[in-house]
């Protein structure tokens, strides 16, 4: 079973002391690669030596509305820089976040805009974090079109979700669909189509019910694949095919020459 992990951020802190124990465990469990998104601009570096170091980890830089507060001016131009010279995967993870308080909406739409300016201009996916703002972000895209990519932990209507595969991205789902009580979710990753489904972690947050209250984990993904493929009442091998079919069309992943 060969599964991708469309949303895990590895470089963070949290996985300090076992980074790579954590991704050769990871391996074990068939999780063949990993997407890196990066949050600010000071996380960039470290990421990207992480990644390079690893053929099996395809880092993507961008900058997350919820650190509003903490980017500054420069970062975009950054941003762009980095773009044209470390070679990425995608632009992420970005978007718009209207469910946390105290985060300026204009600045977030001025932050998403400017971002994806710069993956259309370079012919990138991006990897959108979206809360409380699938009608904002996607009349924005409707506006601003990109190559695509991946809404990340969607949680959406299916109205919303085909408004989305309309324009070219797949809907990530992850540890939320190994709780019973995530009743609307499962309905929703039960009634679309399996072609618009990748698999993701969002590791170390967004945990697997079989591990509740504990740190997430890449090795954890086929936990969500077997919640997706029991909700589904579908073959878990090849629900493992197609959202890792899924997850390199939508990404390029075959195409991917990175600095490896
Ligand atoms: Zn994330």
């Amino acid at each position: 079973m060969i599964l991708i992990d469309t949303h895990c951020h590895l470089d963070v802190e949290e996985f300090a002391a076992d980074r790579m124990a954590v991704l050769a465990r990871a391996r074990a469990q068939g999780v063949a690669g990993i997407v890196v998104p990066g949050v600010r601009a000071g996380t960039w570096d470290a990421l990207l030596a992480f990644c390079a170091g690893e053929s099996d980890l395809y880092p993507a830089l961008g900058l997350h509305p919820v650190y509003l507060d903490r980017h500054r001016e420069t970062d975009v131009q950054q941003l762009a820089r980095q773009v044209n010279r470390a070679h990425l995967l995608a632009v992420g993870e970005i978007g718009l976040d209207y469910y946390l308080d105290g985060l300026d909406r204009v600045r977030q739409q001025g932050l998403f805009e400017a971002q994806l300016e710069i993956a259309r201009t370079a012919g990138l996916p991006v990897i959108l974090h979206v809360r409380k703002a699938h009608d904002a972000v996607l009349a924005t895209l409707q506006r601003i079109p990109v190559r695509g990519g991946i809404c990340h932990a969607f949680n959406g209507s299916l109205q919303q979700a085909d408004r989305y595969l309309a324009l070219g991205f797949k809907l990530g789902f992850g540890g939320m669909l190994t709780f019973e009580r995530s009743s609307k979710l499962r309905a929703l990753a039960r009634e679309l189509p399996l072609s618009a489904i990748v698999l993701e972690t969002d590791a170390p947050d967004m945990t697997v019910a079989q591990h509740r209250g504990e740190r997430n984990s890449p090795e954890y993904l086929p936990y969500c694949l077997a919640a997706l493929a029991g909700v589904r009442g579908e073959d878990a091998q090849q629900v493992a095919a197609q959202t890792t079919a899924n997850a390199r069309a939508v990404l390029g992943l075959d195409a991917w020459h990175g600095v490896h």
